[in-house]
């Protein structure tokens, strides 16, 4: 199993770490402190990032998943929050357009989709709806006059990029039974905005909190667990992002422990640090190597559910742990602001909670093992 990629594939992923060298690695620290800038949409929009693996004849780039994860994980070394909302944007919101909305929806969403004038969010998560997703309550109810049109009363909370979305996915009850996926137009005045919510990581992201009191929504047909299983492929883009912020730690590691003398040596030269960097040099390539191998899988038509959460709960804990260790390596200096690795190391945090906690994942991988 090795990914490959055509000559159109390797031009946009060098298109994506010049864009990534360029306009996010300088930024990233400046994007903390607020948001992403307001055209960030557009110029990822205008380089194909946002619709990476969306089928050709829809106006997407048609690339492969193996494509997309390469993405992510590119980004993620420059900027882990714009990363998230890559992978949510491609793999959530945009890829709902492709399996569940109907010709009329596209028609009308997709020229602004596709150029970034319409960016998008998709929410899940409510207040007593975390892990237990099935326990959505917000509900949609059928509008009279309307086919196809319902009026959705509930709160959502932790909606990444809500702030900029302009057209949010949004799961809601339709009866004790069954939940499906509603598109709805953020300008009504029956969305109520309950405020950004701060993160200790990926603080970039512009992460929403609102509530809807007979907002209307589009029904997107499809059932609870068909709308549910676009985390599947969803989770490999976060195995790949935590690759990613581990990459850059590793490197900053690397520096840091040449440059930095104790003792009449530098840092490299201790074998207790060298410990340190060889087990994360293993395990970085090892999470690579799981996200690669969920992504070929999914290339290759085939089923990726243990895949998918394992690489996500390998990943996330080798970025959680190997941004620990390089901190270690810088020492009191990695825990202030004038070192990446200490943003690095809260931005890796989210891999293990975002699309499923690690958790879940230990108990979706023990299901099919046990099945
Ligand atoms: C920055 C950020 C961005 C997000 N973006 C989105 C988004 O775009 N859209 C969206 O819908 N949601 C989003 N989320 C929400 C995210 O998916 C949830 O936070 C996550 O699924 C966990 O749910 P919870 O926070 O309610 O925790 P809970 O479900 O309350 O879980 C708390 C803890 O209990 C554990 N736990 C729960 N149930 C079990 C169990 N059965 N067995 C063992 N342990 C268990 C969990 O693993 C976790 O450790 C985002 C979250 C964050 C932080």
């Amino acid at each position: 199993m090795v990914l490959t990629f055509t000559e159109e594939e390797k031009q946009f992923l060098k298109n994506v770490q010049e864009f990534v060298d360029e306009d996010v690695a300088p930024c990233t620290r400046a994007w903390e402190k607020d948001t992403f800038p307001k055209d960030i949409w557009k110029r990822c929009a205008s380089l194909g990032i946002t619709h990476v693996v969306f089928p050709k004849d829809l106006g997407g780039l048609g690339l492969s998943c193996g494509t997309l994860v390469e993405t992510c994980r590119i980004i993620a070394t420059g900027d882990p929050a714009l990363s998230m909302n890559v992978s949510a944007l491609n793999a959530l919101c945009v890829a709902h357009f492709e399996h569940f909305a109907n010709d009329e929806q596209r028609s009308k969403y997709l020229p602004g989709i596709l150029s970034g004038d319409c960016p998008l969010a998709w929410a899940l998560t409510e207040p007593e709806a975390g892990s237990d997703a099935r326990r959505v309550q917000t509900t949609a109810i059928p509008i009279a006059d309307r086919p196809g049109y319902f009026h959705l009363k509930g709160e959502k909370i932790f909606t990444t990029n809500g702030g900029f979305a302009k057209l949010i996915i949004v799961i809601a009850r339709i009866d004790d039974e069954n939940l499906s996926a509603f598109l709805v137009e953020k300008d009504q005045p029956e969305i109520k905005d309950l405020g950004r919510i701060e993160t200790v990581g990926v603080k970039a992201s512009y992460t929403w909190h609102f509530y809807m009191s007979d907002a209307v929504g589009w029904h997107t047909p499809g059932s609870f667990e068909e709308v549910i299983s676009l985390l599947h492929r969803g989770r490999v883009c976060i195995g790949a992002m935590a690759v990613g912020i581990a990459e850059k730690a590793l490197e900053l590691g690397i520096e840091y422990s040449k440059q930095r003398v104790q003792f009449g040596r530098p840092l490299a030269k201790m074998q207790s640090v060298q410990n340190m960097i060889a087990d994360s040099g293993m395990w970085v390539d090892a999470a690579r190597l799981l996200v690669h191998k969920a992504a070929w899988m999914y290339d290759q038509g085939m089923p990726i559910v243990k895949e998918a959460s394992c690489c996500k709960l390998f990943a996330s804990e080798t970025a959680r742990d190997v941004t620990n260790r390089m901190l270690q390596i810088h020492g009191g200096r990695g825990m202030t602001p004038d070192y990446l690795i200490e943003k690095l190391w809260r931005d890796a945090k989210l891999t293990e909670i975002g699309e499923g906690a690690s958790e879940i994942q230990r108990l979706i991988i023990a299901k099919q093992l046990l099945k």
